[in-house]
């Protein structure tokens, strides 16, 4: 939370204080915790020929530092699409985006991808490990991105130790079982110390005993570490274990308690 904008962040056009909050988007308030994620009318439109595909219509909400939310919703109604510009993998059409005090909206590629290296730690269903990279060079590989220093071989072995994994370094991921392999990302996602951590369908590909570790694995590091914790899930019952619930239908927000 080193790069909070107090003072410096022009107000744009149109954008209003959410009610009941004492901030505006994008500064805070002396003494307030600001939004990790303030996303105001957030809208995404695909073009395909001369068809256009409204993914996002307009979605509006906060995120504060510490929050353990999921996001749910049918198929198609435009989880994966926020998940991107959350992320950072990807620019809304129009509406405002703000990352730990930063406003990414407006970004081009490059800018954006170095926000997303430093601010957003990914776990994907499937893993996403190389597969013949050992358990650590999994781990430190978003440390040669950002790099990572001397330190790379250090910070790795402590996120792995984190998740469990200690005793697992040398290991390659055809030599774990799904839920080891998953924590393996989970360390990778965490090794730069990002302000979120975001995970799509985490427990997806995992049987339920794994499913459930990897779950409290999640919750644990938001208690913790205070890490910002955003899950999409289809899964009630890991839905029902996160603080907030976001809604999706048909690319609006259906219920932000
Ligand atoms: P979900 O993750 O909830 O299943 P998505 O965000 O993937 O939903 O998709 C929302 C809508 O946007 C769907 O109608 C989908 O077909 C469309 N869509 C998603 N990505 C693209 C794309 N790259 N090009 C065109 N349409 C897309
Ligand atoms: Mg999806």
């Amino acid at each position: 939370m080193s790069n909070l904008k107090v003072d410096s962040t022009p107000i744009i056009d149109g954008v209003q204080p959410t009610s009941g909050s004492l901030t505006v988007p994008g500064q805070t308030v002396a003494g307030q915790t600001a939004a990790v994620i303030v996303a105001h009318e957030l809208t995404k439109t695909y073009r395909m020929g001369t068809m256009e595909v409204h993914a996002l219509c307009g979605v509006t909400f906060e995120i504060q530092p510490g929050e353990v939310v999921s996001i749910m919703g049918p198929s198609g109604s435009g989880k994966s699409t926020l998940m991107n510009i959350l992320g950072c993998l990807d620019v809304p059409t129009s509406g405002t985006y703000i990352l730990d005090g930063e406003e990414v909206s407006l970004l081009r590629d490059d800018k954006l991808a170095v926000i997303r290296n430093r601010k957003v730690g990914f776990v994907f269903q499937s893993f996403n490990l190389l597969p013949r990279a050992s358990a650590i060079a999994n781990v430190e590989l978003p440390l040669r991105y950002s790099g990572g220093g001397n330190h790379r071989k250090q910070r790795a072995k402590e996120a792995l130790q984190l998740v469990g994994l200690g005793d697992r370094m040398n290991h390659r991921p055809n030599e774990m079982s799904g839920g080891q392999q998953q924590r393996v990302a989970i360390a990778r996602a965490l090794v730069n110390n990002p302000a979120i951590l975001m995970a799509d369908e985490p427990t997806g590909n995992l049987d339920s005993h794994s499913g459930k570790d990897i779950m409290q694995l999640l919750l644990s590091l938001n208690r913790d570490r205070g890490t910002t914790v955003i899950i999409i899930t289809h899964d009630a019952t890991i839905a029902a274990q996160t603080q907030r619930v976001i809604r999706l239908r048909d690319g609006e927000l259906e219920v932000s308690a």
